[in-house]
């Protein structure tokens, strides 16, 4: 008899079964690495490492890091690409990586992956709540590697599906709000700020924000990592039951909260991850923000093994009380997102948390200014729209002042530019638009 809430018999097997699962597959991968894959082959013998070496999860410290620089490194060089990290395949399907930092990776994936694909979607969404008998509504058909997720999702249940055309830009809310009013999804994924963009346009229907949500049990929210204090201000505003953190990449990290919400997870069928000292690729304890390192568990498509995603998170401590295996992780958000203000920095989720904290300002869209950070000053831009800004207009600079220990200047804005991913964290002052 499986416990409520666990996807398979794996979900309660004992830590160090779990080990030696990842420890059999990782083994594979590091095969099919070293025997047909040129870019690992050559960084595998520049440190005299064969895989008959890799007996336990620990002796992956025996290999480099790979920085995503490294990859777009050898595009550029080869000018094509296929750079070996990728396995030949006759029919793949094509997959764009995160290019919200200017260099996009295509990623192929053939049709064994299909199956440890849907399997992993499948133990994700089922740890987030999705149950059969409700529509699935795909709320972003072309959203990167959650589109292939949710149409892997759609085929593999027995339910009606809904596809929704557009992305998660602002402008498509209309057409995933009249999808949730139309077909009542009890199960919802999303990109977090999309959540706030179809508030928007339901306030702009004259509805109230609940009412976008009618019906939904369970909201899973990817993209951005969320603050105890955002969860419930979701909870209150949307008048869904359960808000559920998830976060992903197409480089294969996976990885969701259970019931406890404390910490996301690992899907063991995707990767194994490692955080680690972000200047020396270190180990460091559990508990402290390091890099996110990824190794893949599956031997098809391209294979990313300690591959540096670029990602800052946390590893949680100890074993979660849900009884699930698989370690949990927090990613708290991009690299290059890092705020640098004089000797300090801060990532837009301190930021967010100093509001929180500091004036109860939960739910703020902002910005910091770029012109800001080069004088030393944390300038952050405040959208006015769906806040009371009165309330904490006087008190914000001095609190978050005394927070986070850096001179700060507020700046109310009517709206802020929105990319396809969102505000994005740092604005230059010509970007305001007739500012
Ligand atoms: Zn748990």
């Amino acid at each position: 008899m499986l416990k409520e809430g666990f996807w398979d018999e794996m979900d309660s097997w004992p830590r160090a079964r779990l080990d030696r699962y990842w420890t059999r597959r990782i083994r594979r991968v590091l095969d099919v690495a070293y025997n047909s894959l040129p870019f690992y082959q050559r960084r595998f013998q520049q440190v005299g490492f064969s895989p008959s070496q890799f007996r336990s999860l620990d002796d992956l410290r025996r290999l480099p890091v790979t920085e995503r620089g490294e990859l777009l490194n050898a595009l550029k060089q080869a000018g094509r690409y296929p750079i070996g990290i990728e396995r030949g395949h006759e029919e793949v399907v094509l997959c764009v990586s995160s290019g919200t930092e200017g260099d996009v990776i295509f990623l192929s994936f053939p049709r064994q992956w299909a199956d440890m694909e849907r399997q992993a979607t499948l133990r994700a969404h089922w740890w987030a709540g999705l149950r059969p008998g409700g529509p699935i509504l795909i709320s972003a058909p072309a959203w990167h590697i959650y589109a292939l997720g949710q149409n892997l999702l759609a085929r593999a249940l027995p339910a009606q599906a809904v596809i929704v055309w557009g992305t998660y830009s602002p402008e498509f809310a209309s057409h995933v709000l009249q999808a949730i009013r139309a077909f009542s999804p009890q199960f919802l994924g999303l990109f977090l700020p999309f959540v706030f963009s179809l508030v928007a346009e339901a306030r702009r229907r004259g509805l109230g924000p609940s009412q976008a949500f009618q019906g939904v049990k369970n909201l899973m929210v990817v993209g951005a990592p969320i603050t105890p204090a955002l969860r419930r201000h979701l909870q209150e505003l949307t008048g869904v039951e359960r808000v559920v953190e998830a976060a992903g990449s197409s480089e294969g990290l996976l990885a969701v909260e259970c019931e406890v919400g404390q910490g996301l997870h690992l899907v063991p069928e995707k990767s194994v991850v490692e955080v680690l000292d972000a200047a020396t690729y270190d180990p460091i304890p559990a508990g402290q923000q390091g890099a996110v390192v990824i190794t893949n568990t599956w031997p098809w498509g391209p294979l990313y093994i300690r591959y540096a995603t670029g990602d800052l998170g946390v590893m949680y401590p100890g074993e979660c009380p849900c009884g699930r295996p698989s370690p949990r992780i927090k990613v708290m958000g991009r690299r290059s997102h890092l705020l640098r203000v004089g000797q300090r920095s801060f990532l837009p989720y301190d930021v967010q948390q100093a509001m929180e904290e500091a004036v109860g300002l939960v739910g703020a869209t902002f910005a910091v200014l770029w012109e800001g950070l080069a004088k030393g000053c944390l300038h952050l831009l405040v959208q006015e729209e769906g806040i009371d800004a009165r309330a904490v207009r006087s008190r914000l600079k001095k609190a978050l002042e005394d927070y986070l220990d850096v001179p700060v200047k507020v700046e109310w804005a009517p709206s802020l530019p929105m990319r396809w991913k969102g505000v994005p964290p740092v604005i230059r002052r010509e970007e305001m638009g007739g500012r």
